[in-house]
């Protein structure tokens, strides 16, 4: 089975890649490149994966037009919404975290991960340890392009990673927050701990793991290749 991942963010598709193996053939949206850029202004994880799902699904349905855009016979489309919810600021970033540090400004567009990382090592300074809680949260939406019927509605997986925040960003690995989390469990970052490690623990792995085992109870991971 083809997947589409509805992600200009390399990071996020290597780890979806490397967790789900063989099982589907995965391109991304930057296989695309005139894909329409989607707003992310829903006030659920949900609702922005939907959303990006949806739009790309509908895009590729309006068929081949010279651009690299192509007329998949049947395709699975996959979106990715994703965040940091930190205990002591009420669940924030949540559904801004990409865009944490630009809020202040007003600025449209995502901040750099180290604005961001920034930004929330100011707002827990004086935080003690056993306050700085937080949790990864993942939703992915998938949706079934196949040009002999309506687009269906996305169905929903989610996967959640317990933690907690360092005091300064450690590590050299991963992306975002990754330098500040540290997963229930360990002393040592995302950053620090590298992908084998964050590929079996994370919010996105268990979102997959969820979608893996849809896929295999539904059959779609053994129709035969496009
Ligand atoms: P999205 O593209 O709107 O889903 O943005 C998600 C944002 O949440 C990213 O830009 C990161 O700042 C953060 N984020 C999501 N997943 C992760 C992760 O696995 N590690 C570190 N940061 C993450």
């Amino acid at each position: 089975m083809q997947l589409i991942l509805a992600t200009r963010n390399r990071h996020k598709l290597a780890e979806v890649s490397a967790l789900l193996g063989g099982a589907v053939r995965c391109l991304s949206i930057q296989d695309f490149p005139a894909a329409p850029e989607v707003e992310e202004n829903a006030p659920t994880f949900a609702g922005n994966a939907a959303k990006k799902a949806v739009a790309l699904a509908t895009w590729l349905a309006g068929g081949a037009n010279g651009e690299g855009r192509m007329q998949p016979e049947e395709c699975l489309i996959l979106a990715d919404d994703s965040g940091l919810e930190v205990d002591a600021l009420g669940g924030a970033p949540g559904v801004h975290s990409a865009r944490f540090a630009a809020l202040d400004s007003g600025q449209p567009g995502n901040s750099t991960d180290a604005a961001n990382n920034a930004k929330l090592l100011r707002l827990l300074a004086g935080v003690p340890p056993e306050r700085r809680t937080a949790r990864f949260r993942c939703v992915l939406a998938l949706t079934e392009l196949n040009p002999r019927s309506a687009l269906r509605a996305p169905r929903w997986f989610d996967g959640v990673c317990e933690g907690r925040l360092g005091f300064a960003p450690k590590g050299a690995h991963g992306f975002g927050y990754d330098p500040l989390f540290l997963p229930v469990g360990f002393d040592l970052t995302f950053a620090e701990l590298g992908e084998a490690v964050k590929n079996r623990l994370s919010h996105r792995a268990q979102a997959l793991t969820a979608l893996k085992a849809w896929l295999e109870a539904s059959g779609t991971a053994h129709r035969p290749p496009l």
